[in-house]
């Protein structure tokens, strides 16, 4: 991280066009390293890691060259769990996952978020005619597709599509959505603009159009509208390396603030010898600290104890707020360099921002502690 990335992760963040801002040459190294296929089988020719707490530790690392390095890991690592036996045949999942490990720059997009569903899908809100209104209606032996996503992380650039579509409207999203294996470049599926986010830019993210979008009946993964519950199944641990990536994001800010404070000389001392100063850069210490237990406790728990619905969402919310929170302060304690471009506070402060949103947001995954409770 500090020779390959830290050097070009500022330059990528700034520019201009948010679809110039992701990094192939990084995509590649981390590829070459074994991290985007750390956690598939090495029968696929992947790394076969499946304890969480590698895994977690991995993207902290990642995390603090930048937030979407860590992406990379957690990426093959939600291929593994969606293509999991329970809901795809032995030909589908060695098709994927061996394609996945023989291309050093394929990546999957999970599409399910639309204009007019977001939170929906996640807590999710089970009425009819809310949640995905992207539409798969049979026909012979397909099925055609037609709505729009947004907000899809890695679309443009994935070469898997997982798309959610309703294939019963009269149901609500729990009970009526289904989830499609797309290849890229399949007609019907195009791509609309990329979105222009305020920080977190090295992960693209993408509008995906479903135009009369025709796809074989067997591209479905589980069955015919259980892609809710299955996608759950699937992917019902992978948020704790959400909240690990902010580790990396809070440690960053943490340790180049101190390095920042040692330095500084205001009032005749380094800065980092005043007292209020002092303690500032104490409780970030401590609540770093707390993070990193929190989330090697509940990784741990993951792998070895029965299911809990209140851990990783509780988690999360509190990672991703905390690491805001560290970031936010180490920019304060910063002074006017805080919100400069010359030092890395101002990116790690968007950045953390960001990452707050992901998974329906921090309300949603305290509804889901407190639905737990
Ligand atoms: C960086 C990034 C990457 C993403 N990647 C993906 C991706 O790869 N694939 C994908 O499908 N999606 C992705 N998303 C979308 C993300 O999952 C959604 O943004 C999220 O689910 C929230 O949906 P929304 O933005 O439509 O907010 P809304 O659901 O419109 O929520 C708006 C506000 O209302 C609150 N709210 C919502 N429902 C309720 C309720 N029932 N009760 C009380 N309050 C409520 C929310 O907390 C929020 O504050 C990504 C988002 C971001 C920012």
């Amino acid at each position: 991280m500090d020779k390959e990335a830290k050097p070009i992760v500022a330059e990528l963040d700034r520019r201009h066009d948010p679809a110039d801002c992701v990094s192939d040459v990084l995509l590649e190294k981390c590829s070459e390293l074994g991290f985007r296929t750390l956690t598939i089988p090495e029968k696929y020719g992947g790394g076969g890691v499946e304890d969480t707490v590698t895994v977690g530790i991995v993207c902290e690392e990642l995390g603090v060259g930048d937030l979407s390095l860590a992406s990379i890991p957690v990426n093959g690592r939600k291929l593994y769990h969606m293509l999991n036996p329970d809901l795809a045949s032995e030909e589908v999942r060695d098709k994927w996952m061996k394609a996945y490990c023989d291309d050093v720059g394929f990546m999957v997009a999970i599409a399910m978020t639309e204009p007019d569903s977001g939170g929906d899908n996640i807590l999710p809100y089970n009425e009819p005619g809310h949640g995905v209104r992207t539409t798969a209606v049979r026909d012979g032996g397909d099925y055609v597709i037609n709505g729009r996503k947004q907000f899809i992380a890695h679309a443009g650039i994935a070469k898997l599509y997982t798309l959610f579509a309703r294939t019963d409207p009269s149901k609500g999203v729990m009970d009526g959505t289904s989830c499609f294996l797309i290849p890229e470049t399949h007609p019907g599926m195009s791509f609309g603009r990329v979105h222009d986010k305020m920080g977190f830019r090295l992960l693209r993210n993408q509008e995906i159009v479903f135009d009369n979008c025709r796809v074989p009946a067997e591209w479905m993964l589980g069955p015919e509208n259980g892609g809710i519950a299955a996608m759950r199944a699937g992917l019902r641990s992978d948020g704790i390396l959400n909240a690990a990536r902010c580790l990396g994001v809070a440690r960053r800010a943490l340790e180049e603030i101190v390095d920042w404070c040692k330095n500084r000389v205001q009032g005749g001392r380094p800065v980092i010898e005043h007292q209020a100063i002092a303690c500032e850069l104490a409780d970030m210490h401590v609540m770093l600290q707390a993070m990193r237990a929190l989330v090697w406790n509940v990784a741990w728990a993951v792998d070895h104890e029965p299911p809990d619905p209140k851990a990783v969402p509780g988690v999360m919310a509190f990672c991703t707020e905390h690491a805001f929170e560290i970031a936010h302060r180490a920019a304060e304690l910063a002074g006017g360099m805080g919100v400069m471009k010359d030092m890395p506070f101002e990116k790690l402060l968007r950045d953390a921002f960001c990452i707050k949103h992901l998974d329906g947001g921090n309300y949603l995954k305290r509804f889901k502690v407190a639905a737990g409770l």
